[in-house]
């Protein structure tokens, strides 16, 4: 789809809240949503993101606090029952530099069964 990918009519995870287009959904509620990553990078893998369309976290602010919340309070309930028994990893890329690639916030967990390695590569 053309357009600004920022912008809420072209946002791929916009078009998954509006159902447009297909996820496959872990949990739904008025302020946010979860699915399984379509390129999981671990055994779990899934995304928890707000409903509203917010571009990244530099964009989000008190007016989110609820979503925002709701997001890490869901996390361990629901990497518990997609397998993630025994530990897993929260992380929001953000801009440029946190190498986001879709400008609407999301939450990754990622779990196990297996470590999921350090966080960052050291690189030196
Ligand atoms: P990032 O913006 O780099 O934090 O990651 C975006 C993530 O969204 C990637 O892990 C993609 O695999 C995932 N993704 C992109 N499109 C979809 C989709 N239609 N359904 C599920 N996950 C998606």
């Amino acid at each position: 789809m053309s357009g600004d990918p920022r912008a809420a009519e072209s946002c791929i995870f916009c078009r998954i809240v509006r159902g447009e287009i297909p996820a496959n959904k872990l949990h739904e509620d008025e302020d946010v949503l979860a699915f399984h990553d379509v390129r999981p990078q671990a055994p779990v893998h899934f995304l928890l993101i707000p409903k509203e369309h917010v571009a990244t976290l530099y964009d989000a602010g008190m007016a989110q606090h609820r979503a925002l919340g709701k997001m890490l309070a869901l996390a361990g309930d629901l990497a518990r029952k997609a397998g993630a028994e025994d530990g897993f990893r929260c992380i929001i890329n953000t801009g440029r530099v946190g190498h986001q690639e879709v400008y609407h916030v999301h939450m990754h967990v990622i779990g196990g069964p297996d470590p999921v390695g350090p966080m960052l590569l050291r690189r030196r």
